[in-house]
């Protein structure tokens, strides 16, 4: 296989055969996002696509899950996508899952037909960032959707019979915004109805938009103390059936269950980690491994 440093994938597909449709991100304005700055999109030719997955059955005999990269693959035309995952399919026929990154403005105006094509040649799961239900904060990172084209692409994704994993970025909306994103990105998700909620927190790395921001005093970062009681009020205000996970490494608490069933057990661990003045869990972040 042959790849375009950096390559990105989500932590749960550590184990995925990872093969590059598309190269960067089509949006590429989010200002908290540094992943694919120094890539200009495009399509990988469909030719080169297939040598790659046929290379790749050189080394990967039975992978249980692809993941096929980079920022937006969902964007590709539907055909196209469409021969990506017969490929896959045909050379990996034991493949259990076949998953892209897929953002709300690329979905919200796709044809459910279209998605169910995706749905019946293989693809399974869609991870979305939503990372704010919140439309002012939506409207500050540039992340060129609303939360109402979060919750349509959501709708079109069931429909489709396609999984959604969609990602919440905790501390998105600084101090002055914690409780409004806690609070409307719950709401939001009620709607969207994912299949899973994961978390995780703001990085503001050398060279990002937000970080100019940080630096010149007009966004204040949340403490540790204060994402976990941004945390807590999400949870709390979850009422959607689903599986909520804060697997990344950017993370402060490891905050994993079922919801609602195990929402007082989710609750009662942040507390218990709040109570504890000074809890060096909820200190400064040394964030080698983004
Ligand atoms: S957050 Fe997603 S949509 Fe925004 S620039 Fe980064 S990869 Fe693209």
């Amino acid at each position: 296989m042959r790849y375009e440093d950096p390559v990105f994938r989500p932590p749960c597909e550590a184990d995925s055969l990872i093969i590059q449709a598309t190269i960067g991100c089509p949006h590429n304005k989010c200002t908290f996002c540094g992943m694919y700055k120094g890539k200009k999109y495009r399509v990988r030719p469909l030719d080169e696509i297939r040598e790659d997955i046929r290379m790749a059955k050189l080394v990967w005999h039975r992978p249980r899950s692809v993941f096929l990269a980079d920022g937006n693959t969902i964007a590709m035309r539907a055909d196209d996508l469409v021969e990506v995952l017969d490929c896959v399919t045909s050379t990996f026929p034991l493949v259990e899952r076949i998953s892209v990154y897929g953002g709300g403005r690329f979905i919200r105006g796709r044809k459910v037909r279209d998605l169910a094509r995706l749905r019946e040649h293989g693809l399974s799961i869609v991870y979305m960032g939503l990372e704010s239900g919140d439309d002012e904060i939506l409207r500050r990172v540039g992340k060129g959707c609303t939360a109402d084209d979060y919750v349509r692409a959501a709708e079109k994704l069931r429909e489709a019979g396609i999984e959604l994993s969609t990602y919440v970025l905790a501390g998105l909306g600084g101090t002055e915004r914690t409780r409004e994103h806690a609070l409307n990105s719950a709401a939001t998700l009620n709607r969207m109805k994912p299949d899973y909620v994961r978390v995780r927190t703001l990085a503001l790395l050398p060279g990002f938009i937000m970080t100019g921001e940080l630096e010149a005093g007009t966004f204040e970062e949340c403490s540790g103390r204060q994402i976990a009681e941004e945390t807590r009020l999400l949870i709390e205000n979850l009422e959607v059936e689903t599986q909520f996970l804060s697997d990344h490494v950017s993370n402060y608490l490891p905050i994993y269950g079922r919801l609602p069933a195990e929402k007082a057990s989710m609750l009662a661990a942040i507390d218990r980690a709040l109570a504890e003045p000074d809890n060096p869990i909820l200190g400064p972040r040394v964030l080698h491994s983004l």
